[in-house]
């Protein structure tokens, strides 16, 4: 019976979660499975993943055809290398990710993983290959261990253990009394913004994807959390193709690449050094943040 509810009562936990405006494209459509309009093409193979070599070639893109969102996109991220996207709010930053998950397909240019255009390969093997730590994430009414177990199905107790103590979470659960089967969620033990952030590191890296994508969520989590949430993900990244959509620029400064949307455009590229050097947008956001950390260090200190 249990497992007839459990659908049911999170579609109505879905339901008020969007109505809140809480939840993220990306968790419902993993949640709830959805297909979306996208089909797989007839016949289509599955992704034959070599090392996650991402390109996008002169991408267009809408989500409504009047509303043209991003403009003759191009990226190369090398196999194993660290891309940095950063930008205003509405740059379409989320937007990359959700194409390269294939939430939607592209009015114009090639997406490619290994020289293999993602339109042409199953969904469920593409999706196999992606890891997504959403910005805000939302748990399932369910026990710790089965929050962190869904990253693989039949994933053991050991391995689940494995993930939560690299995503440093670990000796959290062994604190509370009932530790893995402490039940969590809107119906259970509420977990801090950082805490569920880290369950959700546990469940990629037991998922172990070949390319990794990281919506930084960095505001509600103090500055302590968030280093520590910060050298999780940097090992979650090692040796995998990773896109960073970094608010806190702090976070970009090893990244192989930076990109620099506003309004759908890629409108400056490089390394941190070469984008401060530019004096461009770049250079005015460091600065900006810069000096927002000092106030907040000064605020502090008062
Ligand atoms: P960012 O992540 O950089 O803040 P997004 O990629 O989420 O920006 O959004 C880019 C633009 O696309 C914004 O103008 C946003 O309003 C629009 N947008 C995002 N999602 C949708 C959607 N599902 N339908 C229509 N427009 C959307
Ligand atoms: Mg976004």
């Amino acid at each position: 019976l249990a497992q007839l509810f459990r659908p049911l009562d999170m579609l109505g936990w879905v339901y008020r979660e969007i109505k809140q405006g809480l939840i993220d494209m990306e968790q419902m459509f993993t949640l709830l499975d959805t297909e979306a309009e996208i089909e797989d093409a007839p016949g289509a193979p599955p992704l034959a993943v070599s090392g996650g070599h991402v390109r996008f070639e002169h991408v267009d893109f809408a989500y409504e055809a009047r509303r043209p969102i991003l403009h003759d996109l191009d990226l190369d991220v090398a196999p194993g290398a660290t891309l940095a996207i950063v930008g205003h709010s509405g740059a379409g930053k989320s937007t990359i990710s959700r194409i390269l998950y294939r939430f939607y397909d592209i009015a114009g240019g090639r997406v490619t993983i290994d020289g293999q255009d993602i339109s042409q390969v199953t969904q469920a093997s593409l999706r196999a290959a992606i890891g997504i730590v959403p910005q805000d994430t939302v748990l399932f009414n369910d026990s710790i261990a089965y929050n962190i177990g869904y990253g693989r199905a039949g994933a053991s107790q050991a391995e689940i253990e494995v993930a939560a103590r690299q995503a440093q979470i670990h000796d959290f659960v062994m604190s509370l009394p009932d530790g893995y089967e402490t039940t969590v969620g809107e119906r259970g033990l509420k977990l801090s913004g950082g805490e569920k952030q880290r369950v959700a590191i546990a469940r990629t890296i037991l998922k172990d994807p070949a390319i990794l994508i990281l919506d930084e969520a960095t505001s509600a989590l103090d500055s302590a959390t968030e280093a520590d949430i910060q050298s999780a993900l940097k090992r979650v990244a090692e040796h995998r193709t990773t896109l960073v959509i970094a608010h806190r620029l702090s976070t970009v400064v090893d990244a192989d690449e930076i990109i620099v949307m506003d309004q759908g455009r890629i409108v400056e590229r490089g390394t941190h050094a070469l984008l401060l050097a530019r004096d461009g947008l770049y250079a005015a956001m460091w600065l900006r943040q810069q000096a927002e950390a000092e106030a907040e260090a000064m605020e502090a200190a008062e």
